[in-house]
């Protein structure tokens, strides 16, 4: 029998219905509602299409949205006023800009120019700090990891005592995710391995993981022998393989050779319609986090607390 296929598409949509109660029950409590502010610098096709559905998703939600584009030769310094512009409007409480950014700007410097308050990507060194801390310090988990994480627990997989191994160390996955199911708490509790280029013996890291989550970006780097009968496998992988004579889109695969996995995994995550739909659904509900912890501190403000 063949492995239950964990819908990124399905998950988001569950998640994004429930997101838009949030946003209608906060609209009706105090007539506010999130505001949200991607901007793209240039017109990399993939980050324009990345930010176009992020914009589409936060207008179906009903949030305020600001799309704000400028061209590729903005300088570090007017990004970075940019940034501070909105780090001091009341009415955006997440501050988006795709990356990558082009080569003349410090992407660091820009990710650190985010206010932590409004850094709905999660990306910044006091978020991740947060994260690292963990329980209730943590204030913006990072959109893809969290997403890895949600699909995990919603998909019922049991994380506590589990064996998770993440293959791949990066900042924007690996190392976050592998932090987040070490945490003490729900959805995590999991005996943690971190492999990367360096390890030895990869394939029998693999093979004894409950729970395997692979974010290194080479097709097919998984062999379903690598596989634990029963386990739940994430797929981060996004792939492009070549172009569809037929639609003209490119061909994504992820990092797993999903046809054969599915046939031994318990659970799988598919390549696309897996991990990527969810990034999108934890970015929106940062922001909606972002809204009410606004408002909250406008709250004590008034009251002198
Ligand atoms: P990255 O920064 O390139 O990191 C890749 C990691 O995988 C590195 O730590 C690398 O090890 C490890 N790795 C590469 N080849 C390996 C091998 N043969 N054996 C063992 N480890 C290997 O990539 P990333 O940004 O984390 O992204 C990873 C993949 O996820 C990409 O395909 C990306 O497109 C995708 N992604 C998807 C989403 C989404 O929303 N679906 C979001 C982000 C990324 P070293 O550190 O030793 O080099």
């Amino acid at each position: 029998m063949g492995a239950e296929i964990i819908s990124g598409i399905q998950m988001r949509k569950e998640i994004l219905a429930e997101l838009e109660q949030d946003v209608a029950a906060m609209k009706a409590e105090y007539g506010q509602v999130p505001g949200l502010v991607t901007i793209l610098v240039g017109e990399n096709p993939a980050s324009v299409s990345y930010v176009t559905l992020k914009v589409q998703t936060a207008l179906s939600l009903g949030f305020h949205e600001v799309q704000d584009n400028q061209p590729a030769d903005i300088s570090e310094q007017g990004l970075l006023a940019l940034i501070e512009k909105y780090n001091n409007d009341p009415a955006i409480h997440g501050i988006l800009v795709q990356l990558p950014l082009p080569k003349h700007i410090n992407e660091e410097a820009v990710i650190n120019a985010i206010s932590p308050d409004k850094d709905v990507d999660g990306f910044h060194p006091v978020n991740l700090g947060k994260m690292v801390i963990g329980g209730d310090n943590v204030r913006y988990l990072p959109c893809t990891p969290a997403g890895i994480q949600e699909m995990i627990v919603r998909s019922g997989t049991e994380t506590e005592g589990a064996e998770v191994v993440v293959v791949g160390r990066s900042n924007i996955v690996g190392k976050p995710i592998a932090v987040m199911m070490g945490q003490k708490g729900r959805g995590a509790n999991s005996t943690v391995t971190m492999v990367h280029t360096r390890t030895k013996d990869l394939d029998a890291h693999c093979r004894r993981a409950d729970i395997l989550i692979v974010a290194a970006g080479v097709p097919g780097l998984v062999k379903p022998e690598w596989i634990k009968p029963g386990a739940t496998v994430i797929d981060v992988g996004v792939n492009r393989v070549g172009v569809s004579e037929e639609t003209g889109k490119a061909i994504l695969c992820g990092d797993v050779d999903f046809d054969q996995a599915r046939e031994i995994a318990g659970k799988i995550t598919p390549v696309p319609g897996g991990v990527g739909p969810m990034t999108i659904a934890m970015l929106m509900k940062n922001t909606v986090k972002s809204a009410r912890w606004h408002r909250e501190q406008e709250g004590l403000t008034r009251t002198g607390k």
